[in-house]
């Protein structure tokens, strides 16, 4: 029997078993808009600035994919509360105000 670990906790999760992948999207989000107070002097340093970046930190900032295995019980625990928000954060309302109209 081969065995995987829950990337969270390590437990061991063997074949056949209840495992879970929680997979990540992290894409960049534009509207079209640019602040008015974006010159072309600032667009050029931005430009400069991505210029001295290697190309995978620039891939990361414009999309990354993650994947993790994990037991059921850190599945759970992720799944409950994804964003590590305080509990004071955790109502809907607080944390995308514009996302319940
Ligand atoms: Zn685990």
């Amino acid at each position: 029997m081969s065995y995987e670990h829950c990337a969270k906790c390590g437990k061991g999760l063997p074949s056949g078993g209840v495992k879970y992948i929680i997979s990540i999207n992290i894409i960049a989000d534009f509207d079209g808009i640019l602040p008015e107070m974006v010159d072309d002097e600032e667009i050029a340093r931005l430009l400069q600035e991505a210029e001295k970046m290697d190309q995978e930190t620039l891939e990361k900032e414009v999309h990354q994919e993650m994947a993790y295995l994990l037991c059921k019980p850190c599945r759970d625990t992720f799944a409950e509360n994804p964003l590590n928000l305080s509990l004071k954060s955790l109502s809907m309302e607080g944390i995308f105000p514009g996302l319940l109209q």
